[in-house]
């Protein structure tokens, strides 16, 4: 799926070390922990009360440094109520009955059957291993799910690739994954946990979402993680690449060795259009805090190695702003441009354009040449020069304008821009519909990460 709202970690190294020294409550990540926090409700989501069922009983568990030492069997309940009073987690039983009121950041309630997989339901919902209940500090209940890697990644893998998919593609999901919870782990610990269970980390929906097929995928690929250099690798992944995945620094800002740019043969087709008027092109940039005036044009000012756009530039009456890399699609909206991998028209230009025009411009104004360009001396003469080749100089250097070149701009300057695009997200690491037709191919999962993730080890 898309993960466009992630802030890609640049200085991976630099957070493991400093997580490791400056928080020895969290595992270093090197190597995959057993029970990991998923962060469920928190901050602004924290709940001032909650409800947990189970079909056996509870028991709470001191879990610090998952030592899982049991505190208070409670097996005659199976339905207890949490609320806050004078800031401190209180538990009571159907009957109104007090049964805790300092329940802690250690402090675990699970199933009594929790280690035969005995579901616990927060709010109806059902989680496997334990739910912690942690005072906010601000009156309210932080909600945790203290859960295994793996049985986490059951309710991860639905919701990524789903049980549609063959299991070597599956198996290969699991993987990356893994290594992309591995090496986010640090993402919220100022609140205490690993993961949080939404697109910022991976969309995480519990035991609903399991099934059988992609469990199976989790449980043969068990502890697997990816690694470059002996460290965990972040194993960003995507839908569809559009024939091209991306260099991580033509994305974001930094380029890491196992996220460089693929040609990718195995991807099935993709294709989108967009429509966006002006207007709406204006409205979403002030959103995001720029000041165009009425926009006048959209040109697409420079394309990556991949044939992505990497700049797209927006000239208003009142400024002009260039957009890079991934903010083409974060500021437009990644829902109406699905992909960094496109062209642009209007309707008037399409039958004309051969998609990649010169602009002329003299600073403030600029035309559009589609294919000839046409120089007229003072004296009347003229001398025809076809685009595609033509050498530009400033009298010093010189540049060849050819396909695709960044002296070549695609501009619209008519009122509403048609976007045609192919690929689906970010186009970083393993793109989903290709790990599917290879599977489908017999390729296994290891061949699969490999072929995506460049010089990336298994193990
Ligand atoms: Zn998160």
């Amino acid at each position: 799926m898309d993960r466009t709202k992630k802030v890609f970690h640049c200085t991976l190294c630099l957070l493991l070390i400093f997580a490791f020294f400056s928080s020895p409550m969290l595992v270093f990540a090197s190597q995959v922990p057993d029970y990991i926090k998923v962060g469920l409700k928190y901050g602004s989501t924290a709940v001032s009360s909650c409800r947990l069922t189970s079909e056996t009983g509870f028991q709470i568990i001191n879990v610090e440094d998952d030592a899982f030492e049991e505190t208070l069997p409670i097996s005659a309940y199976t339905d207890l109520t949490a609320s806050v009073e004078n800031g401190m987690v209180v538990l009571r039983s159907e009957d109104g009955s007090v049964i805790s009121t300092s329940l802690g950041k250690d402090d675990c309630i699970m199933t009594m059957d929790y280690e035969k997989d005995g579901l616990i339901y927060y709010e109806g919902k059902p989680y496997r291993d334990g739910i912690q209940l942690i005072p906010d500090g601000n009156n309210k209940i932080m909600v945790l799910n203290y859960i295994t890697m793996d049985h986490y990644l059951y309710g991860v893998l639905q919701g990524e690739m789903g049980q549609a998919a063959p299991l070597e593609a599956l198996k290969a999901q699991a993987v990356a994954a893994r290594s992309y919870a591995m090496t986010n782990l640090y993402v919220h610990k100022s609140y205490g946990f690993h993961v949080c269970a939404t697109t910022h980390c991976q969309v995480y929906n519990g035991y609903s979402w399991e099934k059988e097929k992609t469990n199976q995928a989790v449980d043969e690929t068990s502890g697997k993680i990816l690694y470059s250099d002996g460290k965990p690798a972040a194993a960003y992944y995507h839908k569809n690449s559009g024939g091209y995945t991306q260099n991580s620094k033509d994305v974001w800002s930094t380029q890491l060795p196992y996220l460089a740019a693929v040609k990718d043969e195995y991807c099935p087709d993709y294709s989108w259009t967009a429509t966006m008027s002006f207007d709406q092109i204006q409205s979403r940039l002030e959103v995001c805090g720029y000041d165009p005036g009425t926009v006048q044009s959209v040109s697409i000012s420079a394309r990556n190695e991949s044939g992505a756009v990497s700049e797209l530039t927006i000239v208003g009456n009142k400024n002009t702003i260039t957009l890079k890399k991934e903010s083409v699609r974060t500021v437009l909206g990644g829902s109406s441009l699905k992909s960094t991998q496109f062209s642009i028209s209007s309707d008037s230009s399409k039958n004309t354009s051969n998609g990649n025009a010169l602009s002329v411009s003299n600073g403030s104004q600029s035309a559009n040449v589609n294919q000839s360009l046409v120089i007229i001396s003072s004296s009347g003469n003229k001398q025809v020069h076809n685009v595609d080749g033509l050498v530009v100089s400033n009298g010093g250097s010189k540049q060849t304008i050819s396909g695709k070149s960044s002296s070549v701009t695609e501009t619209v300057t008519n009122g509403s821009v048609t976007f045609e695009g192919k690929g689906y997200g970010h186009g970083i690491g393993m793109a989903q519909d290709s790990a599917i037709a290879m599977a489908n191919q017999g390729m296994r999962y290891d061949e699969i990460l490999k072929y995506f993730y460049t010089d990336a080890e298994i193990y």
